[in-house]
C-alpha cells in the first residue's frame, strides 16, 4: 500500500494500485474510482501512471502553437450547446474567403505555428470539394503547416452533401491534405446525452465508426469529450468505455481531451456546468481507465490556468495551445487567454520543464533554461466572442499588425 492509496476505502484501493502500475480496469472500476477515490489518491495513481508511461520524460509537459481557422459559422445541425453557428436563413451567417483563409495561415506560420485547426458548421452547400480546394491551396502555399481538423460530424455531412461514402470522403480529404482529424464532434457519445444536446447530429456508434474508418486508411486522430451539459457520471464513464473499445481495435486515438461546457448565449442556457473537481477527477479517471490512449490534454482554455497546471498533476501530459485565435467557445464564454510566455510559466510553476511539440507530439523545443524563453509579445490568443473586453463577433481580427 501506498501513502496515496492508505486515505482510499479499502476496496478501491486495490483497483488505485493496479490502475497506477499499468493494469487495466473495468468500466466498473472506473466508475466507482470517479465516484468515490479521494481526490488526492486519484490524482496520485493517475501521476504515477502517467510518470510511469514517460520514463525518463516524465518531467516535461508539452504545449503547441496553432490556430483555429472557422471557415463558416452557417450551419444547419443546432446543437443546443453551441454559440457559435448562424442557421442558413441567419444574417448573422459568414464565409471566409480562401484568401482570408491563407492570410490566417500565413500569420501562423509566420509567429512560428505548426498546425491549424479548420473548424466550423455543417454548411448546407459545403461537400467534400469544398474542403479538398481549401486543404490543398493551404498545402501547396504552406507545406509545412500540418492541418488538423474536422472530425467524424463534418465527414458524415460533407459525404452527405456530396452523395459519397465517408470512407471515400475521408480518402479524397487525406489525399488533399488533410494529416490528422482532430475529432471534433464526440461531444458525449452515449446515446441518452447525445441526443439531449446534439439532436441533428448522427449517433455516438456512427462517430465511432467514421473515426475507425478513418484509423484504418492511416489518418489518426485526437478524441474529444464535452464536459457538464447534464450528463451523469455513468454516461462519462461510458463515453470513455466506448472510445477505448475503438482504441483496442485501431490504436488511432492520439490524445483525449475533454473539455467544460460553457454557458452562454446557447440553449441550454447554463443550466448545468462541471466543477474543477469533476474536471480533475475525470482527467485522472481517463489517464487511468484510457490505458491504450498515449496522451491526456488539460484544457486551459474552458476551465482555467490553474486548473490546467493542477490537471498535470492529475495525469496530463499536454496543457494544449496557445490558440492563436478561437472563436467557438470563446463565443459561449470562455475567456480565458494566454500567450506562449504564460504558458511556459504555467508549466513551470506545476513543476515541470516545457516543451514544444508538434502534432504527433514530438519535442520541437525543450526550454530548459528560463533565460533563453523566445520573447515574442504576437505568440498570443486572440478570442473573437463578443462575450469577453475586446472581442469581435466579426472576422476582421488582427494577428499580425
Ligand atoms: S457544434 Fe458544430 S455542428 Fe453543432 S451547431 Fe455548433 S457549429 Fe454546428
Amino acid at each position: 500500500m501506498t501513502p496515496q492509496t492508505a486515505a482510499a476505502p479499502n476496496d478501491l484501493r486495490p483497483v488505485l494500485e493496479r490502475a497506477a502500475e499499468g493494469g487495466r480496469i473495468t468500466p466498473g472500476e472506473a466508475l466507482e474510482l470517479y465516484r468515490r477515490a479521494p481526490l488526492h489518491a486519484l490524482g496520485a495513481a493517475a501521476d504515477a501512471a502517467r510518470r510511469r508511461r514517460y520514463a525518463g520524460t516524465e518531467h516535461i509537459a508539452t504545449y503547441i502553437i496553432e490556430r483555429n481557422i472557422n471557415y463558416t459559422n452557417v450551419c444547419v445541425t443546432a446543437c443546443r450547446f453551441c454559440a457559435f453557428y448562424a442557421p442558413p436563413s441567419s444574417d448573422r451567417g459568414w464565409t471566409r474567403d480562401l484568401d482570408d483563409i491563407l492570410r490566417r495561415c500565413a500569420e501562423t506560420v509566420a509567429l512560428g505555428g505548426t498546425q491549424i485547426m479548420f473548424q466550423g458548421g455543417h454548411h448546407p452547400d459545403f461537400g467534400v470539394e469544398y474542403y479538398e480546394r481549401h486543404f490543398s491551396a493551404i498545402k501547396e502555399a504552406f507545406p509545412e503547416l500540418v492541418i488538423h481538423s474536422l472530425g467524424a460530424s463534418e465527414v458524415e455531412h460533407m459525404a452527405r452533401i456530396s452523395g459519397v461514402s465517408a470512407e471515400e470522403a475521408i480518402r479524397r480529404l487525406h489525399a488533399a491534405g488533410l494529416d490528422s482529424f482532430a475529432g471534433a464532434g464526440a461531444e458525449l457519445l452515449p446515446e441518452r446525452p447525445r441526443k439531449a444536446i446534439a439532436p441533428l447530429k448522427e449517433s455516438g456508434e456512427r462517430w465511432l465508426e467514421i473515426m475507425e474508418t478513418a484509423h484504418r486508411l492511416g489518418v489518426e486522430s485526437t478524441s474529444t469529450m464535452l464536459m457538464g451539459t447534464g450528463e451523469t457520471n455513468a454516461e462519462r464513464i461510458e463515453h470513455l468505455r466506448m472510445l477505448r473499445d475503438v482504441q483496442d481495435r485501431t490504436g488511432g486515438f492520439r490524445a483525449f481531451i475533454p473539455y467544460t461546457y460553457q454557458p452562454e448565449n446557447n440553449h441550454l442556457r447554463g443550466r448545468t456546468q462541471t466543477t474543477l473537481f469533476e474536471y480533475l477527477r475525470l482527467i485522472a479517471v481517463a489517464r487511468l481507465f484510457l490505458d491504450n490512449v498515449a496522451h491526456i490534454q488539460g484544457s486551459w482554455l474552458t476551465t482555467g490556468k490553474e486548473a490546467g497546471q493542477l490537471s498535470l498533476h492529475y495525469g496530463a501530459d499536454d496543457l494544449g495551445s496557445v490558440m492563436l485565435e478561437e472563436n467557438v467557445v470563446s463565443s459561449a464564454g470562455a475567456r480565458h487567454r494566454s500567450n506562449r510566455l504564460e504558458l511556459l510559466h504555467l508549466i513551470r510553476t506545476a513543476g515541470r520543464v516545457p516543451a514544444q511539440r508538434s502534432t504527433t507530439y514530438e519535442h520541437l523545443v525543450v526550454h530548459d533554461d528560463p533565460a533563453e524563453d523566445p520573447v515574442d509579445d504576437h505568440v498570443v490568443s486572440h478570442l473573437s466572442s463578443t462575450a469577453i473586453d475586446g472581442g469581435t463577433a466579426h472576422p476582421e481580427l488582427t494577428i499580425v499588425p
